[in-house]
């Protein structure tokens, strides 16, 4: 065949997520949307704040030329300013200046961008599993191996000796991401510096310069937890964000890459951001949103309606006796699968209209991620095919 066979079979591949997405939209169909509990995609229940539709109700006003028109490859001076100031008053005075960050559409581009600023063909990227699983396409495309890495089967934070053991001379970049899709989990600062200092001892034993790529989309949504600024924890960090959770934006692709001014490689890695966002066509991020940002870059997320829906989840749930990890941030529960095969323990799932999504897809055996990110009415009413599921492996 004449096209690119690698790119087909990325097309052809099923991704589980949006398969039973895509299954519970059919099924809704079929007999009622209230007997359907859709616990598969990571789209926030919480509306975009009010300030986001003034902000665009502002800009309309914009000369439609302007409004529409290119801005410069990078984003617009004046958003990456705000955005920059933002961080700077939350992390601390100098965190990042605008001439640091790169819009993006979303954290998808972000990433896509940084593993081709940072990567050479045959380098290799170390990912904690579970993980979101589009890092290993992306890490694959960009020319890298992907390298898995399971996370303490415990506590589900970096289990940093099993990370120090996978790193060889052509590791280039460890990929984490507190708060955690799937796990709901938080890095501790504690397990961010162990995990840092094993990279500063792995970069100095081996001559090599290993990249700490904080993919970050859901770094306000959090119950309380500590997320450490990780490039306060470690220089060689590039951190990857994006509205989408935060701001309940995720079809609008805004985000940006942050390459922090202490990283030693800072120029030259910003010029290998601009250039991968060149190679791979990621320039000029939604204009209107850039415009979005600099008026609501300072915006809270509304994570109460979050609260209520994992209190409500975590309580019913450990009711009926299930084991799961409590979850500390993003709007996922890790829910321990009755058998151990987590597939088959979906498809009991699914006959009794509960849709959450099997761990293998997240690298990872035994565990199934439900996502609270629904109505409220939704886990409630859903509490009974739950019990009755429990029931059915009595
Ligand atoms: N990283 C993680 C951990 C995610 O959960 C997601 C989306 O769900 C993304 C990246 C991609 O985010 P975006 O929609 O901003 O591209």
């Amino acid at each position: 065949m004449s096209i690119n066979e690698k790119s087909r079979a990325y097309g052809a591949q099923k991704s589980s997520i949006r398969e039973i997405s895509a299954y519970a939209g059919a099924r809704k169909a079929q007999i009622g949307a209230e007997k359907v509990f859709d616990f598969s995609l990571g789209n926030p229940s919480v509306p975009a704040p009010d300030a986001v539709r003034a902000s665009i109700e502002r800009a309309l006003a914009l000369p439609a030329t302007q409004l529409h028109g290119y801005t410069p490859a990078s984003g617009l001076p004046s958003v990456r300013e705000a955005v920059a100031a933002s961080l700077s008053r939350r992390f601390g005075e100098g965190t990042a200046a605008a001439g640091d960050l790169y819009l993006t559409c979303g954290a998808a581009a972000s990433l896509s961008i940084t593993f081709n600023a940072v990567v050479n063909d045959g380098d290799e990227v170390i990912v904690i599993a579970p993980y979101f699983p589009e890092y290993r396409v992306w890490i694959e495309t960009s020319g890298a191996t992907c390298v898995e890495v399971l996370a303490d089967p415990k506590t589900f934070q970096v289990d940093v000796e099993a990370v120090a053991a996978a790193i060889t001379p052509r590791t280039k970049a460890v990929v984490i991401n507190s708060p955690n899709n799937p796990v709901g989990s938080v890095y501790s600062r504690a397990n961010l510096e162990a995990l840092a200092s094993a990279l500063r001892e792995a970069c100095s034993r081996l001559g090599t310069q290993i990249y700490l790529v904080a993919d970050e989309p859901y770094r306000e949504i959090t119950y309380g937890a500590e997320v450490p600024w990780v490039p306060g924890v470690y220089d060689r960090t590039i951190v990857c964000y994006s509205y989408s959770k935060s701001l309940s934006l995720p079809g609008e692709r805004i985000g940006w890459v942050l390459v922090p001014p202490t990283n030693p490689e800072h120029d030259d890695l910003l010029l290998a951001v601009a250039g991968a966002g060149r190679k791979l066509g990621f320039v000029c991020a939604p204009a209107l949103f850039q415009r979005v940002l600099a008026d609501c870059v300072d915006c809270p997320s509304d994570v109460e309606a979050y609260a209520r829906n994992r209190s409500a989840l975590t309580e019913g749930l450990a009711r009926l006796g299930y084991e799961f990890i409590e979850p500390q941030g993003a709007f996922y529960l890790w829910v321990k699968a009755l058998e151990p095969d987590a597939e088959k323990f979906f498809e009991r799932a699914r006959e009794l209209e509960l849709l959450p999504v099997p761990s293998d897809s997240f690298g990872c055996p035994g565990w199934v991620r439900v996502g609270y990110c629904v109505p409220y009415e939704t886990i409630v009413n859903s509490m009974p095919a739950w019990e009755k599921l429990a029931a059915s492996y009595r």
